[in-house]
């Protein structure tokens, strides 16, 4: 059995919708369906969960969201419509979006979760009836009724180990199941979505759950390519993945799948499979537990802005039993999460996105590092990007760091820092912001011209 999840772009139009509808009926397998909130339908187009945002936030603040509630009730009518359905199903999407619209507003986050949930909801319920107007035999299924519950946390929701069971008997249903991604339920009843992009973790704990052979994830592009084809023009396609070198990649940058997606299908080894709505015959990318034909070391290359880092030095630091538990502590309880820690003898540099170290939390915890652990040095360097090279082959290949510190040099550019993770299936280069792009390319022509 496979499950296919549809992103955003596919459920745009009447005219993207019925593609989806032929390509999951064009296999029997295709069974469960996860489908995201209607997209853009071009560049400057606005996405429903953003509509539905702005609907919160004017709910919230002005009291009155009217105008911005018709627009998405607009949005829904005018793909109905277009698809011949009856206004019935026009009438249930306007209710269900006024229910929400006129819901409890003493939680603002619980408000405008429910809210950003409508957008996938509803689009599955249409999904579902407009399958049903042309013969077959599909169902509308909510999270709630199936069980997906998830943490509480909204906005950043993660799902709950009971929900794999709950979601087993999706299976068992013999017609098409349509299920809306994003959002799943707390334990107590409560609305709560995935972080942006959620849709994609919807289809793979779906995968986990009911044991599919495979897990499809259609998108608007042919493949995964090995580099942002924004900044590389016509950069070479990835035909075949691997789970760690997919995570690495999206970790930095590449957003063709939401950075947590991977975890549920990773522990059961399923294998997933991007594809283009649009070109649906496409062989598009695969991503599997391993890779046997690795003829190159390097797959990807990827970068992404928004870094800073907390450098420490102090004097017979590797003697100190403790200070990294200590250093760590400070973080913990002032809530920053960490992404690397490479270390000297006697310093080590903290890595942070710079969306969690805001300038206010940097004066107190510099203070509390310098008082608590009586460091002799520290600074911070904010506005840094980190460019990785990614690929299973760099593990038994010599002289990756080389050539890639050669390619960056003849560039000009300067290393704030270099990592090589324990795994070895990726490197870091720790470089300002501005010079991300050029070094990007650099690195691509190093190791794919
Ligand atoms: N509609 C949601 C978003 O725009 C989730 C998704 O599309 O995956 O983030």
């Amino acid at each position: 059995m496979i499950v296919a999840k549809f992103g955003g772009t596919s459920l745009a139009s009447a005219h993207q919708i019925k593609k989806v509808c032929d390509i999951i009926t064009s296999d029997p397998e295709r069974r469960i369906v996860v489908v995201s909130a209607p997209g853009k339908r071009s560049r400057d187009d606005i996405k429903v969960t953003d509509m539905l945002i702005a609907c919160a936030q004017a709910g919230l603040e002005k009291g009155n969201a009217d105008d911005e509630m018709n627009a998405v009730v607009e949005r829904y009518a005018g793909i109905a419509s277009d698809l011949g359905l009856s206004g019935d199903i026009v009438e249930i999407i306007a209710d269900d979006i006024r229910t929400r619209v006129n819901g409890d507003k003493s939680n603002k986050e619980k408000y405008t979760d429910n809210l950003k949930a409508a957008g996938e909801d509803n689009s599955a319920k249409l999904v579902a009836a407009y399958l049903k107007s042309i013969g077959y035999d599909a169902r509308y299924v909510n999270p709630k009724d199936a069980g997906l519950i998830l943490s509480d946390e909204f906005g950043n929701a993660q799902v709950l180990p009971q929900s794999y069971e709950n979601l087993k008997s999706l299976s068992d249903y013999p017609g098409i199941t349509i299920f809306p991604g994003f959002f799943g339920y707390s334990l107590s009843g409560e609305v709560v979505t995935f972080p942006r992009g959620g849709s994609d973790i919807t289809g793979s704990i779906l995968a986990a759950a009911v044991n599919a052979d495979l897990y499809e994830n259609f998108t608007d592009v042919d493949n995964v390519y090995s580099a942002n084809p924004n900044l590389i023009d016509n950069p070479r396609p990835i035909i075949e993945l691997t789970y760690r070198e997919m995570r690495e990649l999206s970790y930095a940058g590449f957003s063709v799948l939401q950075e947590e997606t991977l975890i549920p299908v990773f522990k059961k080894g399923i294998p997933v499979r991007i594809k283009n709505t649009n070109n649906p015959s496409a062989p598009g990318t695969t991503i599997v537990k391993e890779r046997h034909n690795i003829t190159e070391p390097v797959v990807g290359i990827a970068g992404d802005a928004g870094f800073c880092f907390i450098y420490l030095s102090k004097y017979l630091m590797n003697r100190e039993i403790g200070f990294g538990r200590r250093l760590l502590q400070i973080l913990e309880e002032e809530h920053i999460p960490f992404e690397h820690m490479p270390s000297g003898i006697d310093n080590i540099t903290i890595i942070l996105k710079q969306a969690h170290f805001t300038e206010q939390k940097e004066k107190r915890i510099v203070e509390r590092i310098v008082k608590e652990l009586e460091v002799d040095d520290i600074s911070v360097q904010r506005n840094l990007a980190l460019v990785m090279i990614v690929g299973e082959g760099m593990r038994n290949t010599v002289g990756i760091t080389s050539r890639a510190s050669g390619a960056l040099a003849r560039e000009n550019i300067n290393l704030d820092m270099i990592s090589q993770g324990p795994s070895e299936v990726s490197m870091i280069f720790g470089i300002k912001d501005y010079e991300k792009d050029r070094a990007i390319r650099a690195l691509y022509n190093e190791f794919f011209k």
